[in-house]
């Protein structure tokens, strides 16, 4: 694995302005058009280190960006993980003790474990509940191309695909295998209900500018697409896409995992050919080209250790 140190390009700044919101719940910021139309929700910072969703937020509430229709509402989700941040240590923010993007489920919020992340979970969950599309801002920890994540829902790629950048998306058919995402709370999370699209974005690599500026093309496209704000003149149309299908999320096991070869994300592997070891397990590829995403950077026992998937068209 590699554990040279990232350029860090962006670092986090002071969000204490931010926190008072018109809301009652911190960090939450809400715009009432008085026109009918959607409740959007753009939520930044579910992994207190993933800083190109503060860079989108804030340039909405600093540019002072309204909804012409329906509601927008603007969040940063993990401010205490967010300003643990160390620029010698800058993986680390991720989360306290949760990761707050797996702990959506009514077992989890309403369960009797507490952390910092469950807390804030606890508070944003009216927030998320509220919410028709939702758009979650995240980045990655290796610098490789930005894509959607979200749940196999006609709603959710139906938005993606509209969008069209970033042009690579990971669909669910059966969740993350790892807990419940922001995406898939409550009404998000079923098939057939009737909520609107919530998607995750991962930008690129965490710390770089290029990560940002997208983060906030992406949202401002978001809330074009909806209806909140007129769509920016001159943008191209979208190019082709590439859509994957998420089949195996592995978790580590041991402290020896480690890959067969040096990886960042989207290596090919063969039919049967291994991707890595983990303890007594050994991850071989469950079909040809399957695609890996995000591989672990260190093998922390617990967490996920990579997803293998397999391209969908
Ligand atoms: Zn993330």
């Amino acid at each position: 694995m590699t554990l040279s140190p990232p350029s860090l390009e962006v670092l986090p700044r002071d969000l204490s302005s931010y926190r008072q919101g018109n809301t009652g719940i911190p960090y939450v910021h809400r715009f009432d058009s008085g026109r009918p139309g959607p409740h959007v929700l753009v939520n930044a910072l579910t992994h207190g280190n993933e800083i190109c969703g503060m860079v989108a937020a804030t340039h909405l509430l600093d540019q002072g960006i309204r909804p012409l229709t329906g509601v927008l509402t603007v969040s940063f989700a993990n401010v205490q993980a967010y300003e643990s941040f160390d620029p010698a240590e800058p993986f680390k923010s991720r989360q306290l003790v949760h990761n707050l993007n797996r702990v959506w489920s009514p077992g989890e919020l309403d369960g009797a474990q507490d952390s910092p992340e469950l807390r804030r979970a606890r508070a944003l969950r009216p927030v998320v509940a509220a919410a028709d599309h939702i758009l979650d801002i995240h980045s990655t920890a290796q610098d490789v191309v930005p894509f959607w994540v979200y749940p196999a829902f006609e709603r959710n790629a139906a938005a993606a695909l509209a969008i069209g950048r970033p042009a690579v998306h990971l669909v669910m058919p059966r969740g993350l295998g790892s807990g419940t995402p922001l995406v898939q709370h409550g009404r998000h999370g079923e098939r057939g209900s009737d909520a609107g699209a919530a998607l995750v974005v991962e930008c690129g690599q965490h710390f770089l500018q290029a990560t940002a500026d997208l983060a906030t093309a992406v949202t401002l496209d978001f809330l074009a697409h909806f209806g909140l704000i007129v769509p920016k003149p001159g943008r191209p149309a979208p190019g082709p896409q590439r859509r994957f299908e998420l089949l195996e999320t592995h978790l580590i096991k041991s402290p020896e995992f480690h890959f067969s070869r040096p990886v960042q994300g989207f290596e090919v592997f063969a039919k049967g050919e291994l991707v890595a070891t983990n303890g007594d397990e050994e991850i071989r590829a469950p079909v040809d080209g399957c695609t890996i995403f995000m591989p672990a950077r260190e093998p922390v026992v617990g967490k996920e250790a990579v997803y293998l998937t397999r391209p969908m068209d």
